[in-house]
């Protein structure tokens, strides 16, 4: 420990505990270091740091050590070059999209993408300028047909959201890349165990880690990787313009959850293919939309895309449609009725009543979702348990 000078006051003491030297030994746990701004011992070595700081911590939203930790963690679980972390998945996305995007450019975004994107996209369109064209998620020529001089990004998702569609991520980044086009890719529900878009084409994957990487539904955090240093370097920049950077304790419970993320995805996709193949089976149930099921549209691709499991998300069709959907939702005991994914949590959803309550039953068909859909995003409890709550649901909903 490093001993204070002995003329220093009370006042001078309190401000400035010793520090507790590591020597000999490391902490096994990533140390969380909740300061915002770092002091030098050498002014040239502050100077440097103004000058570059990307090569010194100097200010918590230019960097930090834990941050960083897990910015390295997940650009290697995803075999990218490097990584922002930010304060939401909304939060990367966003630093993205406004960190390489500029009036007048234009992006092909798959027509299926999570709420918060599309609305981000939207604005994008309204107020900055920026032409959006939406596609589907499996035709490259479709994706080639769009393609316009000022084309700059095509953005993806690699499962969609509620019907678990997967993106033939390969196709479509390959026409972009022949074009000088920057795939982005939404990775949130695949996770980096399951699918990593950097080997199928992609430029930049964008994840919301509140989801599977913080895992335990007690984190808000965001994080991207980049395929080359360059990319980041030009994100990054405004990220930090933006003020998106995550803080030390939301990247140290991040990186707590990441530690279990292989038993956990392992888990959700044992326990989703589980349930699938009884919802399959059930007669108050009229499909099942899983990608693990030889029925699913996407099942070949899945099994090619995807790299030992089908995902923790399921949705099916309850006979009885709207009313029946929404009694099963308020039926389930064990799940809790909730959005959002990702956690230990079986969570059940009914999006007809809830996230897509503004569209009617023809605009519900439309975007290829029933009135009586419900998505399941399946935790890690004991299947058994799982399927008798969901049996039972299904019972008092029929
Ligand atoms: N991407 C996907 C696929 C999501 O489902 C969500 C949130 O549900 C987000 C991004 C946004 O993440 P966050 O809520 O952490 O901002």
């Amino acid at each position: 420990m490093t001993s204070l000078p002995r003329d220093w006051h009370p006042e001078s003491r309190a401000v400035h505990p010793p520090v507790v030297p590591v020597t000999g030994s490391r902490p096994l746990g990533v140390p969380i270091h909740q300061g915002h701004v770092f002091a030098f011992d050498d002014p040239d070595a502050l100077a440097g740091a103004f000058a570059d700081p990307t090569g010194a911590f100097l200010y918590g939203r230019l960097g930090n050590p834990t941050v960083r930790t897990l910015e390295q963690a997940v650009a290697e679980l995803e075999g990218g070059a490097a990584a922002l972390a930010a304060a939401s998945g909304m939060g990367a996305i966003n630093s993205v999209l406004l960190g390489l995007l500029r009036s007048g450019d234009h992006v092909i975004a798959q027509r299926s993408l999570y709420g918060g994107t599309m609305a981000m996209l939207g604005d994008l369109a309204e107020r900055w300028g920026v032409e959006i064209t939406y596609v589907g998620g499996d035709d490259a020529e479709e994706v080639r047909a769009a393609l316009r001089p000022r084309t700059r990004l095509l953005y993806l998702e690699t499962v969609s959201n509620p019907m678990t569609r997967i993106s033939d991520l390969p196709a479509l980044t390959a026409v972009a890349r022949e074009a000088g086009v920057i795939s982005v890719v939404d990775n949130t529900f695949a996770t980096p165990l399951l699918c990593r878009p950097l080997e199928h084409g992609a430029d930049v994957v964008v994840h919301s880690a509140t989801k599977y990487l913080g895992g335990h539904s007690d984190v808000l955090g965001g994080v991207a990787v980049f395929a080359s240093a360059e990319l980041h370097a030009k994100v990054w920049h405004h990220a930090c313009e933006l003020g998106a950077s995550a803080d030390p304790f939301t990247a140290w419970l991040t990186l707590r959850g990441l530690q279990t993320l292989a038993l956990r995805v392992r888990r959700h996709c044992d326990n989703a293919l589980a349930l699938a193949t009884r919802l399959a089976a059930h007669p108050a149930v009229a499909a099942v939309h899983y990608p693990g099921l030889p029925t699913h549209p996407d099942h070949a691709l899945a099994g090619r895309l995807l790299d030992g499991g089908y995902g923790g998300i399921l949705a099916f069709e309850h006979v009885g449609g709207r009313a029946a959907g929404q009694a099963f939702a308020g039926a389930v005991r064990l799940a809790s009725l909730a959005p959002s994914l990702g956690g230990v949590h079986t969570l059940v959803i009914h999006p007809a009543s809830t996230s897509h309550r503004q569209l009617d039953d023809a605009q519900l068909h439309a975007a290829g979702i029933g009135a009586g859909t419900i998505r399941v995003t399946v935790g890690i409890e004991h299947p058994d348990d799982l399927w008798a709550d969901l049996e039972q649901a299904l019972g008092q909903s029929g």
